[in-house]
């Protein structure tokens, strides 16, 4: 066992703060990469040091590899937290890391690069009897093969990416016609993103949700799983709102879910966090999608319906103790919801609308947590994720966080770009949601610009701000208190409804 006294986090914004809480909390130095667009970062302040990598495109400077092992060397790092994205799921960056006598904060190189294709992973769980969707066992090499697999398994089929992630190189096909056309654009998206054209076919599961594990294994063979999320809630097939627990796993099927995940993790010897994904039809019959070797964007739903830190676990794990957690031991307390921030404009297809912050004011009090990298003045990098913020909810029922996100995002004030707060107030308050009664094809089926409330007028809130330094100085000079409806509420309140809904 070694005890980690000093961690680099090789990542940035919201996440990177996250983990630099946890290394804090437990007495660990915390050192910060930036690349020159991040230069007044808040993971940059937060840290006990930070260093320049490089450049603001991520290839110079936050996927830099050898850089970032320098960095470890010069300052007397132990340890590499990889966060999610960039080099999270990059086995040679964990081999390499290995290899300059560092700790991996994450799965051995083995793990990542067998679950790092999901065909791979698919093969590698052969063995352990875990539902999977009906397809072809392996990359398409002969398209007439290929339609006649689609034919029987039967339309719609999905074709996917094997290296794919976040959502990218996966083309639904409708009917044998337009199979040709599609498979085009899966390889040449595949080819773009990843560098790896290599395409496979699965049934698509209709009325689709995604339920995944989160599982945790030690260094000495001990896996438990700490229970689902939902995910369903998802545009560009990519999450926006994740809750757990989900609204409608029974107990029963909770438990085979968690077993089948916790094969998943032993087929391919994991250890640290990991999350095991799966698809789930209306019957509730679960299959196996793929396996996400590292933290998860949603993490913070489980933390708090577990109580456990995940980071905090992922250390110990790293260092090499046993988990102290067991299955037993473990349950579900209340529900946590948690919606994406990110800088997109709902109205125009979730494109992104990067800019500055000009008004930036986070929601606060009990059962609210805000994930985020920002302050008021700063401006979203063209060049990163444009996501903002985590806002996530904990109460004692799924009704209560709901409550509590409705009344967080009318707290939030953010202003200068577009966001996907109005989406998740229509989220929450939409009856489907409410029900439990949803699939990933929520956004297609009920949502639509015209849900949401038009944004303010830029001319008429100027103006509104004029009349209201005007009457501040009719009521200062009538020396009256200023009335309930004073100046400061009016503004505040014109901000607010900007994510509320019609
Ligand atoms: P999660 O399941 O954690 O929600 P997402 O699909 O939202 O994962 O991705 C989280 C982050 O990781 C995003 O910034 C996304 O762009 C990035 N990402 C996911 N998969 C890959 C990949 N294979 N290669 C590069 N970046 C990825
Ligand atoms: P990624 O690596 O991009 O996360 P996944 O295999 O996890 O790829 O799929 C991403 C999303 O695409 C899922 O959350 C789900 O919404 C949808 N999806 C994937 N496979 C299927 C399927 N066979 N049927 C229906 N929807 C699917
Ligand atoms: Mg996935």
């Amino acid at each position: 066992m070694t005890q980690i006294r000093k961690i680099l986090v090789a990542n940035r914004g919201e996440i990177a703060l996250r983990i630099m809480r946890t290394a804090r909390e437990m007495g660990i130095q915390t050192v910060a990469i930036y690349s020159e667009a991040d230069r007044n970062a808040l993971h940059v302040r937060y840290a006990d040091e930070a260093v320049c990598v490089g450049p603001a495109p991520s290839v110079e400077s936050y996927l830099k590899a050898d850089v970032i092992i320098d960095v470890c060397r010069q300052l007397g790092v132990d340890a590499i937290h990889p966060g999610y994205g960039f080099l999270s799921e990059n086995a040679n960056f964990s081999r390499m890391v290995r290899e300059a006598g560092l700790i991996f904060i994450g799965p051995s190189p083995e793990s990542i690069e067998v679950m790092g294709s999901k065909l791979a992973a698919k093969a590698a769980v052969a063995d352990y009897n875990i539902p999977m969707v009906p397809g072809t066992p392996s990359a398409i090499t002969d398209r007439d093969e290929a339609k006649a697999i689609s034919a029987q398994i039967g339309y719609p089929v999905l074709i996917k990416a094997s290296a794919g992630g976040g959502g990218k190189g996966m083309r639904v096909v409708e009917s044998e016609d337009e199979f040709d056309e599609q498979m085009d654009r899966a390889v040449s998206e595949a080819l773009s993103a990843f560098g790896d054209g290599s395409v496979f076919i699965e049934k698509y599961v209709t009325s689709p949700r995604h339920i995944e594990i989160q599982v945790l294994g030690d260094q000495h063979g001990n896996i438990i799983h700490l229970f689902e999320r939902e995910c369903s809630v998802q545009r560009r097939h990519q999450k926006v709102v994740e809750e757990a627990p989900s609204a409608i796993l029974t107990p029963e099927i909770r438990e085979a879910m968690g077993q089948a995940a916790v094969d998943v993790a032993r087929a391919c010897g994991y250890y640290g966090a990991g999350t095991v994904e799966f698809i789930v039809n209306d019957n509730l019959d679960f299959y196996f999608l793929e396996m996400n070797t590292r933290l998860q964007v949603e993490h913070p739903v489980t933390e708090l319906i577990t109580g456990i830190d995940l980071v905090k676990q992922m250390i110990y794990i790293a260092e090499g103790k046993p988990l102290t957690i067991r299955q037993e031991d473990l349950q579900i307390n209340g529900h946590a919801v948690e919606v994406r921030v990110y800088a997109e404009d709902p109205a125009n297809n979730f494109l992104p609308d990067v800019g500055t912050l000009d008004t930036y004011v986070r929601p606060q009090g009990n059962g609210v947590r805000v994930d985020d990298g920002f302050e008021q003045g700063m401006s979203i990098p063209i060049y990163y994720d444009p996501m903002i913020a985590k806002l996530i909810t904990y109460g004692e029922s799924r009704e209560e966080a709901i409550q509590k996100m409705i009344r967080a995002i009318d707290e939030y004030q953010i202003s200068g770009v577009q966001t996907t707060l109005p989406f998740g107030r229509f989220v929450m308050e939409h009856e489907a949601f409410r029900s439990g009664q949803f699939d990933t094809g929520f956004v297609s089926n009920y949502f639509s610009p015209d849900k949401l409330t038009p944004e303010p007028d830029p001319a008429e809130a100027e103006l509104a701000a004029v009349l209201a330094a005007y009457l501040l100085e009719q009521a200062k000079s009538s020396k009256k208190q200023p009335a309930a409806n004073s100046p400061s509420t009016l503004t505040k309140k014109s901000q607010w409804k900007t994510n509320r809904m019609r």
